[in-house]
């Protein structure tokens, strides 16, 4: 077999997706960061159970549970009130798709209230409601304070990789993240990292203590259990 080391590695299921919702192309796999690669593989993975559309439904990208598989659309007047509009719309599509690969990927009851959980609830049995609500408080309140970390991680980076507007549009996404803990947090740090990559900001120390978070995030959605660790 004859390997031409200068075909640059692409996803293309990805990159299509990416082109229908006119985002901002992903660079090369070798301008990405080793942990930014694993979880577009990751995504690349999952987007085959994944039905995709347009919407009119003032949504940048959203993702809904349709077992077996799940259907995404993005809505294309929706315009981002922070972020650069293609870059957002690039890591707001890979955001919806790592969101099917965390609902595989975490041991939960199987109930609905629990679609799209960004947690292992591993409660004993019987299963109860308040078992599953102490499970998910705990964790809710690790997401929150390494989030806010995370916000403080980016208050003291004065670099110049990240300019006003990426430092207003990634406040706006913690925000966002702590508004639904259960559910945003593997898919909001996947999103800001590709946002940050897009913006060539991935040598920044926001870039790096973000990778921090999403490589625990990572990891424990890789094990069967284990609960959120504090960064
Ligand atoms: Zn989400």
């Amino acid at each position: 077999m004859i390997v031409n080391n200068d075909v640059p590695m692409r996803r293309t299921a990805i990159d299509r997706q990416i082109t229908a919702c006119k985002g901002a192309p992903l660079p090369d796999d070798d301008l990405l960061d080793g942990h930014l690669r694993s979880l577009l593989d990751e995504a690349a993975s999952a987007i085959s159970g994944i039905e995709f559309g347009e919407a009119t439904n003032g949504q940048p990208a959203q993702i809904t549970a349709e077992r077996p598989g799940y259907s995404s659309t993005f809505d294309p007047a929706y315009v981002s009130a922070t972020g650069e509009p293609r870059a957002f719309r690039t890591s707001a599509l890979l955001h919806e798709i790592l969101h099917a690969s965390c609902d595989r990927a975490y041991v939960k009851p199987d109930i609905q209230e629990l679609d799209f959980c960004n947690f292992h609830v591993v409660v004993p049995a019987p299963v109860t409601d308040q078992a599953i609500i102490a499970e998910l408080k705990g964790q809710r309140e690790t997401v929150t304070a390494n989030i806010g970390k995370a916000g403080k991680a980016l208050e003291a980076d004065r670099g110049r990789l990240i300019s006003d507007t990426t430092r207003a549009h990634l406040n706006a996404r913690f925000t966002y993240a702590l508004a639904l803990p259960n559910v945003h947090y593997d898919t909001v740090l996947f999103e800001l990292l590709v946002y940050l990559a897009l913006q060539n900001a991935q040598a920044s120390p926001t870039f790096q203590f973000l990778k921090k978070l999403s490589v625990e995030a990572a990891d424990r959605r890789g094990d069967d259990s284990g609960r959120i660790q504090a960064i």
